[in-house]
This record gives structure tokens, sequence and C-alpha cells, in this order.
């Protein structure tokens, strides 16, 4: 049945960034499509936790601060205890400083390289190592950004890093879908989650973007869902390296 292709039971999912907006919808749907979730974040994930269980899905969390410079080692510690295997991927964790190129500090634009081109690259290295090539078998997941194909106003340092997240994906899928592996990214256009809260707060802004997005709506969760099972699951075992835009249309104006 074509449908089973898209099922995930009796896989182990981690996501990062999984106590909020789209790293919680994630776990939520990874769950429904029955996969095993483990969140990771900063704090506990109890909101993530409590939705997942009356899903029916079973949750466990890491907590780790993912921009410390041991935390690829803390993950896969906790993983060792936490679980047998890992079979999918999410690097969702991400964040975004607002500011002028003229103003950009190198803090600044270390703490957002770090986490959202540093990290992915050497949590997917990791993980390829521990459980993906040895397996010949595993999904990873980037979720790059309308700013992986364009500049932005006014978030330079995201931009580079969503742009490397683009990159990254297809240098790892050259290297490993001979093993069995797809790494694919998913590009959400304009989605209402916190990482847009002062960009939906500015009005000029957020009517400007509302104005071009031809679906006429910014995006949620839900709407990213579809594509984060396709790419979890089986049913896109022949896609390799592919950024996939769930924009509401944004990069066809
Ligand atoms: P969000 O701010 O709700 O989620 C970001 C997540 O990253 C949070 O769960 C946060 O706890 C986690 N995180 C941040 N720093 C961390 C750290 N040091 N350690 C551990 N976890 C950390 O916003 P979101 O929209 O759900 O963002 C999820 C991903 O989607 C991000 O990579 C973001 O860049 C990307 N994205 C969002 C949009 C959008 O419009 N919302 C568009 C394109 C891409």
């Amino acid at each position: 049945m074509i449908l089973d292709l898209f099922r995930l039971n009796g896989k182990t999912a981690v996501i990062t960034g999984a106590n909020t907006g789209l790293g919680q919808g994630f776990c939520i749907a990874f769950a429904e499509a029955g996969a095993d979730v483990i969140g990771v974040a900063r704090r506990s994930m109890q909101e993530t936790k409590e939705k997942v269980e009356k899903a029916g899905g079973n949750f466990q969390e890491i907590i780790v601060d993912l921009s410390q410079p041991n935390a690829v080692e803390l993950v896969m510690e906790n993983c060792n205890s936490l679980c047998q295997n890992v079979d999918i991927l999410v690097n969702n964790a991400g964040i975004i400083k607002r500011e002028e190129a003229k103003d950009v500090t190198a803090e600044n634009w270390d703490m957002v390289i770090n986490l959202n081109e540093r990290l992915v690259f050497f949590l997917s290295q990791a993980m390829a190592n521990r459980y993906f090539l040895p397996n010949k078998s595993g999904k990873i997941i980037n979720i790059a950004s309308m700013l992986s194909y364009q500049g932005g106003i006014r978030v330079p340092a995201y931009a580079a890093s969503k742009s490397a997240v683009m990159g990254i994906t297809k240098a790892l899928a050259n290297e490993w879908a001979p093993f069995g592996i797809n790494v694919n990214a998913i590009a959400p256009g304009y989605m209402a989650t916190n990482n847009t809260t002062n960009l939906r707060n500015d009005t000029q802004r957020s009517e400007a973007i509302l104005d071009r997005i031809p679906a006429g709506r910014w995006g949620t969760p839900n709407d990213i869902m579809g594509a984060g099972i396709y790419l979890a699951s089986e049913a896109s075992a022949y896609v390799n390296g592919f950024t996939l835009a769930v924009d509401g249309g944004w990069l066809a104006r």
C-alpha cells in the first residue's frame, strides 16, 4: 500500500529545538506517523511531551544548550542511554538576530553561525558515524529558509547560515547517498512562530511580506508536516540533497 511508505513505525527520530514552533510540530507529527521521538532543547519540553503523548506517541528529552562547545558529545551520550538506534535526525534548532550589516557584532555573527550552520554539520556527522553509516540507512532533514535563496533584510548572519544549510545538505547527500542515507532540507516560508514575532509586530514589514505570499497568509507548523513525514519516510528513498520549499508560493513570485 502506498500509504505504508509514509509510516514511521519502529523508527526513532531526534529533533532539535523541540520545545516550540516547527520543532514541536515535527515531534507531534512524527509521533502520529508512528516514530518514537527524542526532543533536544535548552529546557524541559513538557508541553511537547504532553502533546506527543496525547497523540499516542512516546517522547523522551535531552536538555542541552546546543550553542555550548561540547553540545554534540552531550547529545550523542544521551542518545546512547535513551535508545538503541536513531533513524531520523531533524536539524531544526535555529536562531535569528535582526540587525543591519553595519552593526553586526562578531559575537552575534558567531552565535548564529555556530548554531544554524556548524552544529548542523557536526551533529549530522556524529549521527552518521554512530548510527546511519554503520546501518547503511538514515534520514537527515535540515531546516533551511527562504534566506537559503535570498539575502533578506537586516539578517546577514542568518542568510549566510541558511545558505550554508542548503550547501551542507547537498554536500552530505553526495557522500552519503551511496550508503542509503537521505540528506534533504525543508525551506519554510514565512511561518507564524517565535522566529518571526518581531517581523509580524513590524506592521510595515508584515504587510509587505503578506502581500507577496501568493497563498495570502503566514504558514503554520502544520503546513510543514507533510514535507517532514515525506522526507523522514521511505516515500522519499530516491530524493537526495534537495531543499523542498514550503512557502505558500513565495519563491514562485
Ligand atoms: P522558534 O524560535 O520557535 O524555534 C527555534 C528553536 O530552536 C526553539 O525550540 C529553541 O528553543 C531552539 N534553540 C535555539 N537556540 C538553541 C540552543 N542554543 N540550544 C538548543 N535549542 C535552541 O522558531 P521556529 O520558526 O520554530 O524555528 C525552527 C527552525 O525553522 C529554525 O531553524 C528557523 O531558522 C527555521 N525557519 C523558521 C521560519 C519561520 O518563518 N518561522 C522560516 C524559515 C526557517
